[in-house]
């Protein structure tokens, strides 16, 4: 027994507590718990907890049905809307096999490795997500028409008895006793539409943490009546809901991003990280924006609906200080500030495994340094005006228009190979094929009213 799993033990006595929830998550992203009793937990802690991998999405073909979730004592925490009712508590999992090596399917050791390497090359990755989701009158009803959102507010909007504004506090709060800082939140463009800047930590903890802010989001909906969602695109007619991530890589306590002497206060490591996200965006697309409808989001700058709402969701693998829709965006950050040096990738969406798109985000990163990556000149916002040829020759190339183009190009990439191992990269590729197929074999309302009339 370390100190950390002590800590676990003696809590349980002394705080009461009645259920132990663990928590690990399948290749698509997926949430998953089994609750033991405290008496349980000294065992799970030095053994791992026994369940069935071949009942679980991305566990299952890879040939080990037998599997041990092993909990992480330093993500011991309360679950504080369980509260009133019997003191439960959480940990994540890293998932094993009965010899107690990793599971290839466990995406939480997928980033540890790739954190590991960059630990290998001296750094240290920090992560800061921007989490947009919607917020709906009610629980989708299958074959009815999606519910409507909950309000008719954009951009920082702030109304009178507005339910988003109360409904961010509770999560917040809900956040802040599970131990995660939340550094910003708002009301995005798109009416119902949410956002929550986690404060930034080590890529594994934030990973965590979206995971749990996705199930406290979700909580909060339930209770208030209404209906949270991390689709990425919901409405034809408004934005679709990102992730950006804010990304730095630290040298000891030294920000490896961060130059005085250059223009834009970039270190040459930190131009060769963006280089390495340009060049390897495209492979790593399928993982960081990984549903069918992920793709009706990455339209780039168009505007649509009445209002004119701006989509803002990257479509070309360019960069720039404030271009409106770029993949990668350098915030100005002031000089002599030299530890909020960052760069925002902004490709993935709030339906992604966070742990998978971030280990892809590192190695893109990496593969940028350890090749010595050029960073082409930044773009501006005359690129929307270009044509597609104007802006192949600038070496400006698009993003997958869709997830069968994300996966073909994913298949012949040795980066995501690499990062991701055989097995899960192979599982990975295989079930989108196969969501893909049963996307393309529908008829959708979109053709009906197109060519029925016409045809
Ligand atoms: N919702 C936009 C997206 O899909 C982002 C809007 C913003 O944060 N500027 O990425
Ligand atoms: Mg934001
Ligand atoms: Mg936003
Ligand atoms: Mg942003």
């Amino acid at each position: 027994m370390d100190k950390q799993q002590e800590f676990v033990l003696r809590t349980l006595e002394e705080r009461d507590i009645r259920f132990v929830r663990l928590w690990f998550t399948d290749v698509l992203g997926v949430l998953k718990s089994v609750e033991i009793a405290p008496a349980e937990v000294e065992g799970a802690l030095l053994e791992g907890i026994g369940f069935d991998g071949s009942a679980i999405e991305g566990f299952a073909r890879l040939h080990e049905a037998d599997m041990l979730a092993r909990p992480d004592p330093s993500t011991f925490q309360l679950l504080p809307w369980r509260g009133e009712k019997a003191m439960t508590a959480r940990m994540f999992c890293d998932v094993v096999t009965p010899d107690g090596l990793p599971a290839v399917a466990d995406s939480r050791w997928v980033l540890r490795r790739a954190l590991a390497a960059a630990a290998e090359a001296g750094f240290t990755f920090y992560t800061h997500p921007e989490i947009e989701f919607f917020l709906l009158k009610e629980p989708p009803k299958r074959g009815q028409p999606v519910p409507g959102p909950v309000d008719d507010s954009g951009y920082f909007d702030l109304t009178p008895n507005d339910i988003s504004h109360d409904f961010r506090q509770q999560v917040i709060g809900m956040l802040e006793r599970l131990g995660i800082s939340v550094e910003f939140s708002h009301h995005e463009v798109a009416p119902g539409q949410q956002e929550i800047d986690l404060r930034y930590a080590d890529a594994l903890t934030i990973a965590d943490n979206v995971m749990t802010l996705r199930q406290v989001v979700k909580e909060v909906a339930l209770r208030q009546g209404i209906y949270a969602t991390f689709m990425p695109k919901p409405f034809t007619e408004h934005a679709g809901s990102g992730m950006h991530t804010h990304m730095s890589l630290f040298e000891g306590d030294r920000n490896a991003f961060y130059d005085p002497t250059d223009d834009y206060l970039l270190s040459k490591v930190a131009k060769a990280f963006i280089a390495g996200l340009l060049t390897h965006a495209a492979e790593i697309t399928a993982v960081t924006n990984q549903w069918v409808n992920s793709y009706k989001r990455l339209i780039g700058d168009a505007a649509v609906g009445e209002a004119g709402e701006l989509m803002e969701a990257p479509a070309y693998a360019l960069w720039g200080h404030n271009i409106r829709s770029g993949l990668v965006r350098v915030p100005l950050y002031k000089r002599g500030k030299a530890n909020t040096a960052r760069v925002e990738f902004r490709l993935p969406d709030s339906a992604c495994n966070p742990y998978l798109t971030f280990a892809l985000m590192l190695a893109a990163g990496l593969r940028g340094i350890q090749g010595g990556y050029e960073l082409p000149p930044p773009a501006g916002d005359d690129i929307w005006t270009l044509t597609d040829s104007q802006r192949r020759e600038r070496g400006i190339r698009p993003l997958p228009g869709s997830l069968a183009e994300a996966t073909a190009v994913m298949e012949s990439s040795t980066l995501v190979r690499d990062t991701l191992g055989d097995d899960l990269f192979e599982f990975f590729l295989r079930n989108k094929r196969a969501e893909w197929d049963g996307y393309r074999r529908q008829v959708t309302q979109f053709e009906i009213n197109r060519y029925l009339p016409l045809l």
